[in-house]
């Protein structure tokens, strides 16, 4: 302290106390820094400086003292001086204390930050006369100051340069903090603008409401969350799909501060899902649910039948000719008269109903919510209605009907397999019932077709096994009491069983096609009979065989029969065909035509059935047939309606006018062979007279006849 004198001479000492000074000293000598006394002038000429000197500035105390080396204006920094020149003059000005932070340049050239404290020192006249002060080293401070300022800069920079949004929030529902991307995300032209006017999240952001609160719930129970999807608002009202990861932020003392979180718009990979979804569940040309939703909606549909008590039905529809207009026509047809048929459907059905494309041409309908059976009526009448409307498509109308299965919830089942199953079977039925129908599954159905499909089996095996037979039915001429013909009847008698009548096989061998073969069968074998029949007695008696409505249709009926008529050696006349008045009904033209060339041939035919059918009459006078068999209801119910007495007497007035021969079919009383009689109807078939008969019966009642 060799310079302290010096310093003495210049300020009074007067008030220090001597060990006071002597720990000053000790303190001034071990303080991190420059410990100073300078002059107030140009080169601020150190009068003292502490040994921290050397630390700080490179320089010995006595180098940089009276600026011996050099002086402490010269190793301030240059950049820095004026403002460590500005600063000290402002204090010396007002008397004040400063702290400045500037740079030095050190011995070795090195240039580090310090920090000065200091304050001016004036004489008893006020006049400034020293500075005295302390200058440290604040290098390491101002490097973690720079690198916090860069760090900053850098997480500034992801905040503000992010994709994603980013916020802060309260849990009570106002923003701290958000980011430009979000306020982006938002609609909002800034950070500021978002904060200004969303300022209630719970109520402003999610479109679903209570949202916010499941957020917040989540917070609570997690601590953050993630994945959190949701429908949000944007600023003009439209909407965003926002995918949310957040956590809370606590204080030291575990209190929550705010949650902090980022955002992203889902929009587009929650669209391309919806659309993925939808492509996955519906039906792409006609946009109807697909065979996959029909699993839940049937689900749901019964879920809600449950919950309300009430019921709920499931149609099953099938369009009758959609595959004849498909292959004939070509698919863009039929792919337009789908989307037709989808949209009338769908008119046809209330909005909470289902209409499914469950492929092809078969569409399941889902009705919920019925109370009573006639609900589904009207609706079935109005869809049988609406589907058979002509289709208008590049300018050519087609026609197409429907056939309908339905199923009860929970009469018909009680899960969606079973139902579908059973409107299916319903559907079936009605196919069956000519089609453009609607039919209702019951068990019996169920056990009806189940029989069917066992019958349909066995029947295939009926004809390879000969269990098929002819009985002989005699026809009775009323006027000479004699046997005019016989009608030949199909039996079927499986080995060890009960016979069965046709009245339960011809139906199932119509639809199979068994039909072709079996009436070959029944034609063959009645020849046969008829030609033995005319040797026997000498006479030829003419056996009348059924002729069902497919086998009439077939091409070659004419030419089998003429094959048969050669084979067996058998005259036509002694050969007549019966054929029901039904079998008309689809194209009169075409069935006059085929009964001409039957005609040709020689044998006789027979209107069958008379009067059940609802042929036009005005086309009787164009049949060349032979008789009339009038139907046995009539005939059955002679006696207690006398509308039929009436009719009766009709259809033989009508049948002599166009000099056709009439035939009564089930006459089982004397009072009704009487009346039949006395109305001069020509032959008669019944009871009355005889059972239909085994071959060798009726054989032995022709021969003890005719004898
Ligand atoms: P269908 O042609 O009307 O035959 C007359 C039916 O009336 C016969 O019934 C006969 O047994 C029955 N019948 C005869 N007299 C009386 C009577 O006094 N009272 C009553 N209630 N019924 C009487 P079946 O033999 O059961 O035949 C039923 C139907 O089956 C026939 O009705 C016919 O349509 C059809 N069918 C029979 N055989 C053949 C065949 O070989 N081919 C075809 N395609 N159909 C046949
Ligand atoms: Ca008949
Ligand atoms: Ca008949």
């Amino acid at each position: 302290m060799n310079s302290l004198p010096k310093v003495t001479n210049l300020i009074s000492v007067d008030s220090f106390v001597h060990n006071r000074q002597h720990m000053l000293d000790v303190l001034v000598e071990n303080m991190d820094g420059l410990v100073y006394c300078t002059l107030y002038d140009d080169y601020w000429t150190l009068i003292f400086a502490s040994v921290g000197c050397k630390e700080l500035t490179g320089y010995a105390p006595e180098d940089l003292m009276f600026n011996n080396v050099v002086s402490y204006e010269e190793i301030t920094f240059e950049d820095d001086r004026q403002l460590v020149r500005d600063k000290i003059d402002d204090a010396v000005a007002t008397g004040s204390r400063f702290e400045i932070e500037y740079r030095i340049k050190r011995a070795n050239g090195e240039v580090i930050w310090v920090s000065e404290r200091g304050n001016p020192i004036y004489n008893e006249r006020g006049k400034i006369h020293a500075i005295e002060g302390i200058i440290q080293n604040i290098a390491t401070r101002k490097q973690i100051e720079q690198s916090l300022r860069d760090a900053e800069s850098r997480y500034r920079s992801i905040f503000e340069n992010a994709i994603e949004g980013i916020f802060q929030s309260t849990p009570s529902g106002h923003y701290l903090m958000v980011n430009p991307s979000l306020a982006r995300m938002y609609g909002y032209n800034s950070p500021q603008e978002l904060m200004l006017v969303l300022n209630n999240i719970n109520e402003q952001l999610y479109v679903k409401p209570g949202r916010r609160k499941e957020f917040v719930l989540e917070m609570e129970s997690h601590q953050n969350i993630q994945n959190f999807e949701s429908l949000a608002y944007k600023k003009d009202g439209s909407s965003i799909w926002i995918s949310e990861n957040a956590r809370s932020v606590y204080d030291e003392a575990g209190n929550l501060l705010y949650y902090e979180g980022t955002v992203e718009d889902i929009t587009s990979r929650k669209n391309y899902e919806t659309q993925l979804e939808y492509q996955a569940t519906h039906d792409t040309l006609t946009g109807l649910p697909n065979r996959c939703m029909l699993h839940d909606r049937l689900t749901q549909c019964i879920n809600f039948a449950d919950r309300y008590h009430n019921k709920m039905a499931v149609a099953f529809l099938d369009l009758d000719q959609f595959k004849l207009i498909n292959d004939s026509m070509g698919h863009e047809v039929g792919d337009h008269l789908l989307l037709i048929m989808s949209q009338r459907l769908s008119a046809c059905v209330r909005e909470v109903d289902t209409v499914v494309r469950l492929g092809g041409d078969e569409f399941v309908i889902l009705i919920s919510n019925i109370d009573n059976l006639n609900n589904i009526t009207v609706t079935m009448k109005r869809i049988l209605s609406s589907v058979a409307k002509p289709c208008v498509i590049n300018g050519l109308d087609y026609l197409v009907t429907c056939s309908i299965g339905i199923s009860i919830y929970p009469d018909d089942g009680g899960d969606p397999s079973m139902l579908l199953k059973n409107a299916d079977t319903a559907m079936y039925k009605a196919k069956k019932a000519g089609r453009n129908n609607y039919q209702v599954y019951t068990q019996e159905l169920n056990e009806a077709l189940a029989e069917r499909v066992k019958l349909e089996f066995r029947l295939r095996q009926a004809i390879e096994n000969n269990e098929l037979l002819l009985y002989y039915q005699p026809k009775v001429d009323f006027s000479t009491g004699l046997i005019c013909g016989a009608e030949a009847l199909l039996r079927w008698q499986p080995p060890g069983e009960e016979m069965i009548g046709p009245i339960k096989f011809i139906q199932i061998a119509e639809e199979t096609g068994l039909i072709d073969k079996i009436g070959e069968w029944v034609l063959i074998q009645a020849c046969k009979q008829a030609k033995a029949i005319k040797e026997k007695i000498g006479a030829p008696l003419p056996i009348a065989v059924n002729v069902s409505p497919r086998q009439f249709k077939q091409p070659h009926l004419a030419q089998t029969i003429k094959n048969i008529l050669k084979a067996t050696q058998l005259d036509p006349e002694c050969l007549e065909l019966e054929i029901t008045e039904s079998t008309l009904i689809d194209d009169a033209a075409k069935f006059i035509d085929t009964l001409h060339s039957l005609k040709t041939i020689g044998v006789k035919i027979a209107i069958d059935d008379f009067g059940t059918g609802y042929s036009n009459l005005a086309y009787l006078k164009d049949f060349p047939v032979d008789r009339l068999k009038i139907d046995k209801v009539f005939v059955n119910c002679l006696e207690n309606d006398p509308a039929n007495l009436a009719i009766l007497r009709a259809i033989i007035v009508l049948g002599h006018s166009l000099d056709k021969k009439v035939v009564a079919e089930g006459v089982e009383t004397e009072n009704q062979y009487d009346f039949l009689a006395s109305i001069g109807c020509d032959e008669l078939q019944g009871y009355y007279f005889s059972h239909p008969l085994p071959e060798s019966e009726f054989e032995a009642l022709i021969l003890s006849h005719y004898q």
